[in-house]
């Protein structure tokens, strides 16, 4: 049988649709989606008539558009997927993000003299009530936090750290390489299990610049180990004149252990241990926009505020507009989205499991079942690394979970989950109950049959 040939791009552009297109994208663009069309008919897709292919041109366009940024569903049971973005903000936070976005602000302007000020005095006041220290600065993260501080005071010097503490944290981030990057040298001391306070103080000599300390952020060292208690080690700088910094990596300003999680010194524990800087994230425990934090000795955070590199670190006034009011609803004892998702009640979600088990059950593709599932959540992004909460995931198996998977990710607003155990798990834990309509809403486009 012989086809249909396709229309001339010039016939399609006729079509009423099409014209819309252009009126909304411009010609340029429509033409190009409208010529991919065509291709797409004569390499024997679909029909040749011209309103279908203007139609196929408007999906294709609207595929292009879609942001690659654009909004997911986080069900993988993680609740600071650093892959997803970390924490999401509070509704007052975003509030100040918005406005500082649209509107200009005091970032460098001192009100009450009217001359300049300086960029991160908004918030020292309340990271002095918080986690008493003296002295605050504001950076890109907390990886940049860390080079600062090893720019700043350990250029050409030693830098003592123990063997059990050299982490990669992910990527190119390895505590080796970041010395190495910051042009300070590492003095490695103790084992990678076992580090004592006289391995420490045997190293102290001339050459050491600084005593850092970091967290194990996301791995355990178990069984014969031990390690020196940060106090213990604030002792050891102070006797020898030389600073401790004590890298928290996620840097909590609540306790963890209400939660059921192993306990984790708190910012101000750790100030109050005796670290001459502390150094932790604005987008992991605490809930806030990515930032890293330095706090601690006054005369420190200067010097670290006078390097070339703070410059090219700073935090924007849009991020510190969100991590001020972050900051403020700690004071007011308010949760912010991540602490709603670590105290989330296990009986919570299984309610909203019920809710959404029918729903979800009509609109999968055909074959699939769907099933509640008790699940093991995580805090993610390197805190509590081998600590689970309990949690309730919508089970789904019957089909071939890969293309499922593959399905949910290419939705308009993509689902993550998770394939274990011959299920694909979907973790109701990050789910906001308010939000359960829209996620409905999501997998409603899903295909029919896979
Ligand atoms: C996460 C982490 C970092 C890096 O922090 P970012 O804010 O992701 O840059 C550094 N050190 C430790 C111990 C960490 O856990």
């Amino acid at each position: 049988m012989e086809r249909t040939r396709p229309p001339s791009v010039s016939r399609v552009l006729e079509e009423p649709q099409a014209r819309q297109l252009v009126a909304s994208h411009g010609q340029a663009l429509v033409t190009g989606a409208v010529r991919a069309a065509i291709a797409a008919v004569r390499a024997g897709g679909g029909a040749a008539d011209p309103a279908r292919i203007a139609a196929d041109a408007a999906a294709i366009l609207a595929r292009a558009n879609r942001s690659a940024l654009r909004p997911v569903w986080n069900m993988t049971g993680t609740i600071l997927h650093t892959n997803l973005g970390r924490a999401l903000l509070s509704d007052g936070a975003i509030a100040a993000a918005s406005a500082a976005m649209a509107r200009p602000v005091a970032l460098e302007y001192d009100l009450a003299e009217g001359g300049r000020g300086e960029r991160d005095a908004a918030l020292s006041g309340l990271l002095e009530e918080l986690t008493g220290t003296e002295g605050s600065l504001l950076v890109n993260n907390n990886a940049a936090a860390v080079m600062l501080v090893l720019a700043g005071l350990a250029k050409g010097r030693e830098v003592i750290v123990s063997r059990g503490e050299l982490i990669e944290i992910g990527g190119a981030f390895r505590l080796p390489a970041i010395m190495e990057a910051a042009g300070a040298m590492l003095r490695e001391v103790g084992t990678t299990n076992r580090t004592h306070l006289k391995d420490y103080a045997e190293a102290i000599g001339p050459e050491t610049a600084l005593i850092l300390k970091v967290h194990p952020s996301n791995y355990r060292i178990e069984g014969f180990t031990s390690d020196v208690p940060a106090g213990d080690l604030a002792a050891l700088a102070r006797q020898h004149g030389v600073p401790l910094v004590n890298d928290l990596g996620s840097g909590t300003l609540r306790d963890l252990a209400p939660l059921g999680l192993p306990s984790e010194p708190t910012v101000a524990e750790a100030v109050a241990e005796g670290a001459d800087l502390v150094t932790f994230s604005g987008d992991k425990l605490l809930g806030g926009p990515q930032a890293g934090f330095v706090v601690g000795r006054q005369d420190l955070i200067d010097r670290l505020k006078r390097h070339p590199m703070k410059r090219a670190m700073r935090l924007d006034k849009v991020r510190l507009a969100a991590l001020e009011v972050t900051l403020r609803e700690y004071r007011q004892g308010r949760d912010n989205p991540t602490w709603w998702a670590l105290q989330r009640p296990v009986a919570e979600i299984a309610a909203a499991g019920e809710r959404l088990l029918p729903q979800v059950a009509a609109l999968l593709p055909a074959g699939f079942a769907v099933s509640l599932r008790d699940n093991s959540a995580q805090v993610g992004s390197g805190a509590a690394p081998t600590a689970t909460l309990p949690s309730i995931a919508l089970a789904i198996s019957g089909g071939p979970l890969e293309e499922l998977a593959a399905a949910l990710r290419a939705l308009d607003e993509p689902v993550i989950g998770r394939i274990s155990h011959g299920s694909l798990l979907l973790d109701l834990r990050c789910l906001p109950p308010a939000q359960e309509g829209a996620f409905l809403a999501a997998l409603a486009s899903l295909p029919s049959a896979l």
